[in-house]
């Protein structure tokens, strides 16, 4: 973090250049308008060297600034991707993020891992299996298999074979 404390401490030394000036004017001693003069130089100086160090936080300050508005892009870049999607539950308290048709932009509607979401990673579920009556998804980042939709039990599931 920058300390801004140079612009202070060059405005200290100025007025101390000031207060020594005017202290100046009235002088009429040679050796005592010396001294002042050494003074006034000293604080110059001072205040001199202190606006270089202001000049440095500035351009600190610019700096970080300008790291800031890129990560403020790259995190509203990143939220837009999130907000293509949509929680939908499949049946059976089975979720999954569903891209938004209005969304897709040429892109096939597919599910996102609700995990993986969660930890604000998309990732796109890969169909594994039926089996009854449930679609089965893979997620090839957390490696977990999920189910979806409703469970039809063996003895009253009449869909094709295959799906057993
Ligand atoms: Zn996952």
């Amino acid at each position: 973090m920058v300390d801004v404390s140079a612009i202070a401490a060059a405005i200290s030394a100025f007025k101390g250049a000031s207060d020594i000036g005017h202290a100046m004017i009235n002088l009429r001693d040679a050796a005592a308008f010396q001294s002042k003069l050494l003074d006034f130089q000293s604080k110059l100086i001072e205040a001199n060297a202190s606006v270089f160090a202001a000049q440095d936080e500035r351009a600190e300050l610019l700096r970080q600034i300008a790291d800031l508005d890129q990560e403020i892009s790259k995190l509203k870049a990143e939220k837009r991707k999130f907000d293509r999607y949509q929680l939908k539950d499949y049946g059976d308290n089975s979720f999954a993020y569903e891209l938004k048709a209005s969304e897709a932009n040429g892109e096939p509607l597919h599910r996102a891992c609700a995990t993986c979401f969660n930890d604000e990673k998309i990732s796109i579920l890969q169909f594994s299996h039926k089996s009854e009556g449930q679609d089965w998804y893979d997620c090839p980042r957390c490696k977990k298999n999920q189910h979806f939709g409703t469970r039809v039990r063996r003895e009253s599931y009449r869909s094709h074979d295959s799906d057993f």
